[in-house]
């Protein structure tokens, strides 16, 4: 471990890591993807909160043993639909990071690496386009194919080689969503609704937010696409970086507001979770606790959005089976499940088929792929056994981050016949189809 521990006083209180209401009667433990693969109660929630409440009282010090046992942690919040007195465990092990962000040293390297990526890129398009683009013309000039063929990231530690494979192709992807933009709605106009494009989502699948603003459109929606909008910060927030993260979401707001629209939709379930608990992060600020509370009570996964209207477009047919993998911000921190089924249902000659364990997470989890590799990989692998013993032709699920690891899942494993597609890249099929 690069680390050390800051044992100097921080700016964020020692002792920030709110009590948790926990009965210890272990019903999360199952749930948990860490403790089923590592068995360890320190690895399970009921443990992990047993150590935010020894250090919370000063009976256990910071040490590497907490920062290890934290960080393991993908912040699923499978444990939070699993527990009986409503632990909100994600709102605990965001501060607990909080406290580690404050208090571990990194190397100057690392340090300068993690602000620039959290505090440079992510809060600006225009960085964070550049660095898109880069990629591609890495894949385009064919560095790409070199660096694969001559194995060089072999020799650099870590796990940068395998983690070079999870790149998806994006060399003719130049399709993302121009912040800014208006799109009429066809027909008669019934709701203006706002587009919040996410990053990686509008940078790698542009064509999803192109085919989720088509669909809202064919549905009497105005889509408003505010200038102003920035990344959601849900990223920053798994990994501790508050204060940025609270930027990021007042600029949300304010270009929201500003926009005047009646819902705010998105269609990434990680980005949708942080948005609507920008209430909770913005809880202490006083002129914008409450504006947060209204946008949050807009925001709309695109699932949501549609099975509540009044009356969906009907869509056309379209012959495939599908199996739906619930993202677990979508299903454990949203509690939605029913209305992506429900969305696919609706496509006619589409068959829906159950995955064994579809609530289990893949391991993607924000970064937590990047940043523990191997067990990532563990939990990934039951993830692709279940689907590849499915008969399905399709997965779906709402998360670029899920989109991406099982994509590297399924290559990973030589499954060739499966692909990975969001909801509404099927929905907007069968809309082509029933011109
Ligand atoms: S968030 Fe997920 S990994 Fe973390 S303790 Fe809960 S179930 Fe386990
Ligand atoms: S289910 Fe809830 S109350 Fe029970 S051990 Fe887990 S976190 Fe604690």
């Amino acid at each position: 471990m690069d680390q050390k521990y800051n044992q100097a006083s921080s700016t964020v209180s020692d002792r920030a890591v709110l009590t948790p209401e926990c009965i210890h009667c272990g019903l999360c433990l199952q749930a948990c993807p860490t403790y089923v693969e590592l068995g360890k109660e320190a690895d399970s929630p009921r443990g992990r909160i047993y150590l935010m409440r020894a250090y919370e009282r000063g009976v256990m010090p910071f040490s590497e043993s907490f920062v290890q046992h934290i960080s393991a942690c993908l912040d699923c919040r499978a444990c939070e639909s699993a527990c009986p007195s409503g632990v909100p465990y994600g709102e605990l092990v965001e501060k607990a990071r909080e406290v580690i962000e404050h208090r571990v040293q990194r190397s100057y390297l690392a340090g300068a690496f993690r602000t620039f990526t959290f505090k440079r890129i992510f809060p600006s398009r225009r960085l964070l386009r550049l660095h898109f683009n880069l990629l591609r013309l890495y894949q385009v000039i064919g560095l790409q194919k070199l660096v694969r063929l001559t194995g060089l990231l072999k020799l650099f530690p870590g796990h940068l080689a395998e983690l070079e494979q999870l790149v998806p192709d994006i060399r003719k992807k130049k399709d993302h969503v121009e912040l800014g933009s208006v799109f009429p709605a066809l027909g008669k106009k019934q709701y203006r609704v706002g587009l919040l494009t996410g990053c990686v989502m509008n940078e790698i699948f542009g064509h999803i937010n192109q085919a989720t603003i088509r669909i809202l459109q064919r549905n009497g929606c105005e889509v408003v696409v505010p200038a102003a909008q920035s990344c959601c910060a849900a990223l920053h927030c798994h990994a501790g970086i508050m204060d940025t993260a609270r930027e990021m979401a007042r600029k949300n707001i304010l270009a929201f507001e500003e926009a005047q629209v009646d819902a705010i939709i998105i269609n990434a379930a990680g980005c949708g979770a942080k948005l609507k608990e920008y209430g909770s992060l913005l809880a202490e600020d006083r002129e914008f606790c409450k504006r947060a509370q209204v946008f949050s009570q807009k925001i709309k996964d695109i699932s949501e959005f549609l099975v509540d209207l009044p009356q969906m477009a009907r869509p056309g047919a379209l012959s495939v089976r599908v199996a739906y993998d619930d993202p677990c911000h979508l299903l454990h921190a949203q509690k939605i499940g029913q209305a992506p089924r429900n969305l696919l249902k609706n496509i006619p000659g589409l068959q829906l088929v159950e995955l064994e364990r579809p609530d289990q997470c893949c391991g993607s989890a924000g970064i937590y792929n990047i940043t523990q590799y191997d067990l990532s990989m563990r939990i990934l692998d039951k993830k692709v056994d279940d689907i590849n013993n499915s008969d399905a032709e399709v997965v779906a699920t709402g998360n670029p981050g899920c989109i991406l690891q099982i994509a590297y899942g399924l290559r990973k494993a030589g499954i060739a016949h499966i692909r990975v597609m969001h909801p509404v890249e099927l929905l907007e099929q069968a809309y082509q189809n029933s011109k």
